[in-house]
């Protein structure tokens, strides 16, 4: 069948969310608040599937990565000391008649015609303002509508034109600017010229303690990931992880966006899923193993070896994600891969992948194909996070490592001086290029050149970093498929199935009576919920036709349904006796299977 249209079929899935308890506006009964999403029965175990198979890939599968769950208002000066107090912005145009603002790099170009007004006055009071207003008038909009608009701006502040009959007044200078054009400098509602570009800080703030002073300033955190390098010595001290070592993290985020969209994509509040990835700088390979290995910048690099770099660790964290995503039913051709280009790089990064998913609203290239948003960001960041917070907090970040110090005394003289000039070199460059005055850069780097020399240094890091709202609506996405399927009468019907992948499935298998009013089949479905329950999501549900009750789990995404009926209790011979039918969403064929094998069978397609 055709496929549906972007906004047809997003506005189906918005539509399926709140009908199938997945996604509701948060506070909808007081007319929403923008931005900010709850997750119903069926969305919060899709949630939490999802943030606890990451936990197990990331952590429990994992030796060298260990777990943090830390508060999400922090001591302040992390925020200095990361940079976002200072620059964690986004450039804002203002509409100066009705004050809503829009992201500078995502208004959509309006047409129309620009009508520049340069004043007003009232004849009857005296009152005048000269002020400078553009509005586009848009094709079939009258001009009284543009010169509402422009009474209404010119009005602003002044307590005499607001109370007087301020429609009254008249405008001077309306001066019809020529053809019509496609221009990015309007509101795309109010059609009002937008102010300068501003940055405007995305950080919600709050204040600790009972006087609302500046003293009392705080943040609710805008990523999880610095919890992570303050507590990074706790972590590296007590859970005897040696570098390279990763401490993860999954929990809420806020972000004060310009303009939360696309559904949940882009939320004020939401989840992150973040590992950092701490290594040893490459001069410390080089010293330990002779050389740095350098890898092919696409597919997986294979098991970790003690000669990777920077290039190598980030290569194997790219693809053990897009591993992750595919495990979850998300296949390549889904995803999209960004590499930031030198300029879009921050100073201090060495690389970043974007890894993208393919929703229905992302842009098109020029041949029609989706290229998709932002999932996931996995950032080689130096040694910059450590360094921060060691220089603005005054403890020390280093590590000590045994191993290089031995081999550092093994290496002859020209290496040891080509290793201590690239590292001075280095920590040179973060220190002035964070504003560090250049003699005291100049020791701290000579200091810092001399501490590898004996086995210390900042470590270096990756950073594989998710958002868990975001891999929800691509989930949801992915998921939905309109098919054909016969109704009760064997008339065949569209069926809207949602094809999560069984790991991530809300429920697992639903379980069914036949018939309700059947107490022995009643009670054989319970014996066999009860026996499933304590291994996986299980929903029971004895109401309503079969054929209904299949669709409707169809619709939460189910993957497996079980009926018990009269075979089950022997009624028709003892061969189907204790056995039931397994249903598969996506086939739809149902086959007899043993009760004592349902267990091993479902988990064997679950894990
Ligand atoms: P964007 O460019 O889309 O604003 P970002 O590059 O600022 O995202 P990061 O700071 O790298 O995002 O955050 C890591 C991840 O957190 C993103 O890949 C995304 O999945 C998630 N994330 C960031 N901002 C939001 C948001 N407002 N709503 C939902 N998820 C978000």
């Amino acid at each position: 069948m055709a496929e549906p249209k972007t906004n047809e079929l997003m506005e189906k899935i918005v539509s399926l969310c709140k009908r199938r308890g997945l996604v509701f506006p948060s506070s909808e009964i007081y007319g929403g608040i923008n931005g900010f999403w709850d997750y119903g029965p069926l969305g919060a175990e899709l949630k939490r599937n999802v943030k606890d198979l990451w936990w197990r890939t990331m952590v429990h599968h994992r030796d060298d990565v260990a777990g943090l769950e830390a508060t999400i208002i922090m001591a302040p000066e992390i925020w200095r000391a990361s940079g976002h107090v200072e620059t964690f912005a986004d450039l804002m145009r203002e509409c100066p008649l009705t004050k809503k603002r829009v992201r500078a790099d995502q208004v959509e170009a309006q047409s129309g015609t620009p009508i520049l007004f340069t004043g007003a006055e009232s004849k009857t009071s005296g009152w005048k303002i000269e002020k400078n207003i553009r509005v586009l008038l848009r094709k079939g909009e009258h001009i009284e509508t543009a010169r509402r608009k422009a009474r209404e701006f010119l009005a602003i502040g002044s307590t005499e034109a607001q109370s007087g009959d301020w429609l009254q007044f008249e405008l001077k200078g309306e001066i019809a600017e020529g053809a019509v054009v496609d221009s990015i400098d309007f509101h795309p509602e109010s059609g009002v010229e937008l102010g300068e570009a501003r940055p405007f800080n995305l950080m919600f703030k709050t204040y600790v303690g009972p006087v609302a002073d500046e003293d009392s300033v705080a943040y609710l955190r805008p990523e999880t990931a610095q919890a992570i390098f303050a507590q990074f010595k706790n972590v590296a001290d007590t859970s005897r992880q040696k570098v390279p070592f990763g401490i993860a993290q999954v929990g809420k985020a806020f972000r004060n966006e310009v303009t939360p969209r696309n559904f949940t994509f882009r939320s004020r509040e939401f989840e992150q899923m973040e590992l950092e990835f701490f290594i040893k700088p490459d001069e410390a390979i080089e010293a330990i193993t002779g050389s740095v290995a350098t890898v092919p910048e696409t597919g997986h690099p294979g098991e970790p070896q003690a000669n990777w770099g920077w290039q190598a660790w980030h290569q194997y964290w790219v693809e053990e994600r897009v591993r992750f995503y595919e495990g979850i039913g998300l296949s390549r051709e889904t995803l999209g891969f960004h590499r930031q280009t030198p300029a879009e790089l921050a100073h201090y990064a060495r690389a970043c992948v974007d890894i993208l998913f393919k929703f229905p609203f992302s842009k098109r290239n020029a041949q029609g194909e989706l290229i998709g948003e932002e999932l996931e960001g996995i950032a080689a960041r130096s040694d910059f996070d450590l360094s921060q917070h060691q220089r603005f907090s005054g403890k020390s970040m280093g590590v000590f490592d045994e191993e290089l110090k031995v081999a550092w005394a093994k290496l002859d003289e020209t290496k040891k001086a080509s290793l201590t000039q690239r590292y001075f070199d280095a920590r040179l460059k973060y220190l002035t290029k964070t504003g560090v005055e250049l003699a005291k850069a100049q020791k701290q780097a000579r200091e810092d050149a001399e501490g590898l020399a004996r086995g210390s240094y900042v470590p270096h890091v990756i950073e594989p970093s998710a958002g868990v709202d975001r891999l929800i609506l691509a989930l949801i996405c992915n998921a939905y498929v309109e098919d054909q399927a016969p109704d009760e009468k064997g008339k065949m019907e569209t069926r809207v199935v949602m094809k999560f992948h069984p790991r991530i499935a809300p429920y697992k298998v639903a379980i069914f009576p036949l018939l309700k009013n059947r107490p022995e089949l009643v009670r054989k479905a319970m014996e066999v919920r009860d026996l499933l329950r304590p291994h996986l999501t299980v929903f029971y549900d004895e109401g309503g036709a079969i054929g209904r009750r299949y669709r409707r789990q169809d619709e939460a995404g189910t993957p497996y349904g079980i009926t018990i009926d009269f075979d089950t209790l022997g009624e028709k011979g003892p061969e189907l006796k204790e056995t039931v039918t397994l249903r598969d969403r996506d086939s739809m064929k149902q086959e007899r299977v043993p009760i004592a094998e349902l267990l091993p069978r479902l988990l064997q397609n679950i894990r």
